[in-house]
């Protein structure tokens, strides 16, 4: 019955455009952007394209907005000098990890600026906007008015004194410029003035009642909770007019009257970007593009992080449907975040995996984070990446289950048929059993895939591995040889066929693994490649007599010792961090002259030095006082050897009170402070860079 059902699939091939969230173009991505966007829909598209649908996966940067401009004002650079590199580096990024887009274009070419400024003019040809003249902040030196981040403030809502303008970080407040108390020019530094200017709003109010059909009644049933719930509480708040244009030079001019010096938004131009990277690849390819965005049979998939939900599901779908001849999103299958070791991914703490340098410290193993981003995918809550787990995942399961049985395999074909699959004999119930099973597998990975559950779906390969690896374990060919060489040819026989179905179901996950494995096997574009639906259908997948190639290792054990670099890598962000952030402690009470002049502090020399025994922190020392020389227990082993501090001048309070420490008078106290890193030095502030004003002496 299931062949049945896969052959009926096959037939009714359908289209799919499948468009993956536009990374904003001023840093490079990191496995946060991979987990959560882009692996999923490239496993959706490699998947949909072996079962024979007609598939364009489309991507492309991001590279309008105020962030852009601002990093490039602050390196100096112009803000396309930053989306020049910052593009390279994504899209590079992509290729190495096998991002399979049929298109990665950018919001900068020409295409696209032509297609979004006509989106934009056929809306205000329709009345589909408002225009409204508002006061909004102005920096009369800079010539500017201040839009979202070039303006900061107090926050109204919780008194932050650095809140943004168009949001406060510290408790999240979605604000206007103009609602910012004190506000400020990050441009010059002066506080702004009112000025009037016209912008255009898309009335989204307009369109409640048809969000209101279209998703919560249409797609309750199949859309992700999380997406639909977001969506449901967004709705329920009522909607309001959304302005589209912004005072800016760096982005796509306003094309309509008055629009002069003013830009679209960048969240009205990205998603238009979907449009414009499908027309730039159709007129590559000779394709008419416009069955993919019109023709009701497409299914339009929009792959996204959970911060972009609003956009995708409100915003986007509101202007498709006012422009009127576009489809709309058939499922938004939106992902949480994605941790790394417990905390949140960030940028500006680079607490995250970047994917240029993952490939050089794990170079050829992509396909190792990209099977460990899969089964820990955040789907349904945020998840944690830790590399504990990586590692485990690796040995565990990439090399002791998936490589371990096709190493196996692929070396007994070698020893004893000279890599020729050898013609089977009577199977046994257990080998049906098996090969009945194989032939569930592409249903069971497909129904996973289908409904956007890609963990399942992983494990659901690793589960078809696993079949690989108990049946050759129980069989045990490299004993039955010995006794019997016709069984041993059906075992091999079978292990082969498991060893093949493998190669092509793994592709969508494993790509790079897929294409190697199929290389060993030596059935890559030939007619013993399977598709995705000759694994149910077809009686042999790999038949006797077929010349396989030697065995290659498809993964390769990670150790201790590489995975701690990682996590010593971590630590040293995370200490950067506390480093940058340190606080001066506050003042002390104030004292007198008096009180002061009752401290006798001198200029000592340490004249010897040792260990306290016993103890890690303590330096038994001799020190030279000009008064006398006498002993001091300080605190400092863990920051200095004693044969480092032996000759060093040091300030020295010798009027302390003498106290006892591990039964050793300590007759005075040598002054130090310590560096935001946690190491002490002595009070000799121009001796070491590390110490900085406010520094505390104690
Ligand atoms: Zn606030």
């Amino acid at each position: 019955m299931r062949t049945f059902t896969a052959s009926k699939q096959n037939i009714m091939s359908k289209r799919y455009t499948i468009t993956t969230a536009l990374p904003y173009t001023n840093g490079p991505i990191h496995i946060g952007h991979l987990a959560g966007v882009y692996v999923p829909a490239d496993i959706y598209a490699r998947y949909l394209r072996l079962t024979g649908n007609d598939v364009v996966l489309i991507g492309g940067s991001d590279e309008h907005g105020v962030p852009i401009t601002i990093k490039a004002k602050n390196e100096g650079v112009t803000p396309q000098d930053i989306v020049d590199k910052y593009h390279a580096i994504i899209k590079k990024s992509f290729e190495d990890f096998g991002i399979s887009f049929d298109n990665y274009s950018r919001t900068s070419a020409s295409i696209h600026h032509k297609t979004a400024s006509e989106f934009f003019k056929t809306l205000n040809e329709k009345g589909e906007f408002i225009e409204e003249t508002t006061e909004q902040l102005y920096d009369a030196e800079a010539n500017q008015f201040l839009a979202d981040r070039f303006v900061t403030g107090t926050c109204p809502k919780c008194g932050n004194e650095e809140a943004y303008g168009d949001q406060c970080e510290k408790c999240g407040t979605s604000l206007n410029a103009t609602d910012l108390i004190n506000p400020k020019s990050t441009l010059t530094g002066n506080t702004p003035t009112l000025k009037e200017t016209k912008h255009w709003f898309l009335p989204l109010n307009k369109h409640e009642d048809f969000l209101k059909k279209w998703i919560l009644e249409g797609h309750k049933k199949d859309w992700k909770p999380n997406v639909y719930g977001q969506v449901k509480s967004w709705i329920d708040d009522g909607l309001r007019p959304r302005a589209v244009t912004r005072d800016l030079d760096w982005g796509i001019p306003v094309p309509a009257e008055g629009g002069e010096g003013k830009v679209l938004y960048v969240w009205f131009d990205a998603p238009i970007g979907y449009i414009s990277s499908t027309i730039e690849w159709a007129e590559r390819e000779g394709k008419d593009w416009e069955p993919y965005w019109k023709d009701e049979n497409t299914k339009l998939i929009h792959f996204i992080g959970k911060d972009n939900i609003v956009f995708h599901c409100i915003i986007f779908p509101s202007m498709l449907k006012a422009e009127g001849s576009y489809i709309l999103p058939e499922n938004v299958p939106a992902n949480e975040f994605l941790n790394l070791e417990g905390n949140k991914l960030s940028t500006s703490k680079n607490w995250a995996v970047w994917l240029p340098e993952y490939l050089e410290e794990f170079p050829d193993q992509q396909d190792v984070l990209r099977y460990v981003l899969t089964a820990n995918a955040p789907e349904t809550k945020d998840n944690d990446f830790t590399w504990k787990d990586f590692q485990a995942r690796n040995n565990n399961e990439l090399v002791a289950i998936f490589g371990n049985f096709i190493n196996r395999v692929v070396v007994l074909t070698n020893k004893y048929y000279d890599g020729v699959v050898p013609e089977p004999n009577d199977f046994t119930d257990v080998d049906l059993e098996t090969l009945a099973a194989v032939k569930a597998y592409p249903n069971v990975i497909a129904s996973s895939i289908e409904r956007y559950r890609f963990r399942e779906a992983g494990q659901e390969l690793m589960n078809l591995a696993r079949l690989g690896n108990k049946y050759l374990a129980d069989a045990e060919p490299w004993k039955v040889i010995k006794e019997d060489e016709a069984r041993t040819k059906t075992i091999m026989y079978v292990a082969l066929q498991i060893a093949s179905a493998l190669a092509t179901l793994s592709e969508p996950f494993l790509p790079f693994t897929s294409k190697k494995l199929k290389s060993i096997l030596k059935v890559s574009s030939s007619a013993v490649e399977n598709s995705w639906n000759d694994i149910s259908e077809k009686e042999v997948l790999l038949p006797a007599n077929h010349q396989i190639g030697k065995a290659e290792l498809l993964f390769s054990k990670i150790e201790d010792k590489t995975i701690q670099e990682q996590l010593d890598k971590l630590e040293a962000s995370k200490k950067a961090n506390e480093a940058a952030n340190k606080t001066i402690e506050p003042q002390k009470d104030v004292i007198t002259f008096e009180d002061f002049t009752k401290l006798d502090i001198r200029v000592g020399t340490i004249l010897e030095a040792e260990k306290m025994p016993k103890t890690k922190k303590l330096l038994v020392l001799k020190v030279d006082t000009g008064i006398d020389t006498r002993t001091i227990v300080s605190g400092i082993a863990e920051s200095f050897s004693p044969e480092e501090v032996v000759g060093k001048k040091v300030t020295v309070l010798v009027n302390l009170a003498p106290r006892k420490l591990r039964g050793v008078e300590s007759q005075g106290m040598i002054l130090m402070t310590e560096t935001p890193e946690g190491k002490l030095v002595f009070v000799n502030p121009d001796d070491n860079d590390s110490v900085k004003p406010g520094l505390q002496i104690s």
